[in-house]
């Protein structure tokens, strides 16, 4: 053995509590941390020839790139839809790591008992069944892929076998899809401009249900389409009628997949749970862990009502692997092949704080979207753009001219508000209006952290919104 490994190996013990200490600094210091910092690229260094063992390297890595880490798990990143790690989660994901396994029959089984138990809270009949895979684009590109797969089967085909070869151009209607579902099409074959935009209704970012059975009807019998709903879109957090999109499953065939890696988790609470009605409708379901659920990243659920043609899609027959076809075997149901242990800290979180911790999570950050919209709506220096119907915030900077705020500006501004190491928001453009997003989905949230961001968004504004700034 290696030298500098055998003593690594001599010193695990060690190794483990000095790792164990590390992280502990991390945590206790979260919510104090800038939760974003940005850095230039560093100077490279060639892989040494001889290594310099686990401790140095520690006190290396301590060196070079830990004071560029952030606490985007902490109290205060309101950018994208992020979420943190409960304490159970981050005990759960270090076993997953210490204990190293792929596809073994206790991880199979624990991974069946975290997404049922996630079925249940997000109350799906138990004609789902979920799979983890590495996050919530990964889930649109396996339910996209059976979706596919249910196509050809209309036509006596499958794709799986035999390719696309012989179908006209897959159409997929949507209103307000994630660009994971572009991507997803890219990647399927599909391809991205097979995508059709539905109207939205008028002010809103949900489907205009008129407008998408308009389309319905003229579509080629012998051949149906996707319809990709969004549950929970990312720039206002809104929802098309799911009820209404299953009413119109009954009169036209299509797949329906629903998109809800952030909103499924409106049924964890009763004040919520409206906009998931009709979820029994959909064909396959996106839900992500890594956000909301807040565990640590890599984690998301595919769930479907089509395990075999599931199976058809991502069926790994090998020889080698000497599987029993009459076994359901988790490789043969999602893209990856070997897979780590992800339904453990899923597991840990689900047990340690059940659903009622779930519910009390999602309504503390849907107070915080209303507490901050609020506050934002009475004030004449921003504008809410859209009401906060769940835990996103959109909203743009009042111009001191008649003009509309730019993308610079935006961006612009938001440097400058992320620089206070205080608090980190994200741009985005809603309806042709450069905006500003804030999005509630950490479990450390308090209402304390929504007001101090709310503060420094007022004093950044009447830093760097003067009349003569704005008008420039
Ligand atoms: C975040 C998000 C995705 C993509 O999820 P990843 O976990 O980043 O792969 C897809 N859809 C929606 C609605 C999202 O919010």
């Amino acid at each position: 053995m290696y030298h500098k490994l055998s003593q690594d190996k001599a010193d695990f013990a060690t190794l483990l509590d000095q790792t164990h200490l590390y992280n502990q600094a991390f945590i206790q210091q979260i919510e104090q941390q800038s939760p974003h910092i940005a850095t230039n690229e560093l100077p490279y260094q060639s892989i040494p020839s001889e290594g310099i063992g686990a401790q140095a390297t520690l006190a290396a890595f301590d060196d070079r790139f830990r004071p560029y880490v952030q606490a985007s798990g902490g109290p205060r990143y309101f950018g994208f839809v992020i979420g943190g790690s409960t304490p159970a989660s981050l005990m759960g994901d270090f076993m997953t790591s210490t204990f190293d396994q792929t596809n073994s029959s206790i991880q199979d089984i624990v991974e069946k008992e975290a997404v049922q138990n996630l079925r249940e809270l997000f109350q799906l009949p138990t004609s789902f069944q979920g799979n983890f895979v590495t996050g919530a684009t990964m889930a649109n590109f396996s339910g996209l892929a059976v979706a596919r797969q249910w196509i050809g089967q209309q036509a006596g085909i499958s794709i799986a076998e035999e390719g696309l070869g012989s179908l006209k151009p897959i159409k997929i209607l949507s209103a307000k899809p994630h660009s994971s579902i572009y991507k997803s099409l890219a990647m399927l074959g599909l391809g991205k401009h097979n995508l059709e935009k539905v109207a939205s209704i008028a002010g809103r970012e949900a489907i205009d249900i008129k407008a998408l059975e308009a389309l319905l009807q003229k579509q080629d019998a012998s051949q149906p389409c996707i319809v990709v709903a969004s549950a929970g879109t990312v720039n206002t957090g809104d929802f098309d009628n799911l009820t209404a999109l299953g009413r119109l499953k009954k009169q036209y065939k299509f797949w329906l997949h629903v998109d809800g890696a952030f909103g499924g988790f409106a049924a964890c609470s009763p004040l919520l749970a409206h906009y998931w009605q009709g979820i029994e409708y959909a064909d396959s379901i996106t839900i992500d862990a890594h956000k909301w659920l807040n565990v640590p990243y890599d984690a998301a659920v595919i769930f479907t009502q089509h395990q075999a043609l599931q199976r058809e899609v991502f069926s790994n027959n090998a020889v080698y692997l000497d599987t029993d076809p009459s076994q359901i075997n988790f490789m043969d149901l999602t893209p990856e092949n070997s897979r780590r242990w992800r339904g453990l800290p899923v597991w840990f979180t689900l047990k340690a704080y059940g659903k009622k911790g779930y519910q009390e999570i999602v309504e503390r950050n849907y107070h915080h979207a209303q507490q901050l919209s609020a506050k934002i709506q009475e004030d004449h220096r921003f504008e809410l753009l859209a009401p906060a119907r769940l835990n996103v915030v959109c909203f743009t900077l009042k111009n001191h001219t008649a003009e509309l705020v730019t993308q610079e500006q935006i961006k612009s501004f938001l440097n400058h508000l992320a620089s206070t190491g205080e608090v980190f928001l994200s741009p985005t453009v809603y309806e042709g209006t450069p905006a500003i997003r804030a999005a509630f989905s950490n479990w450390r949230t308090q209402e304390a952290d929504v007001q101090q961001a709310w503060e420094t968004l007022q004093t950044i504004y009447d830093q760097t919104q003067t009349p003569s700034s704005v008008s420039q």
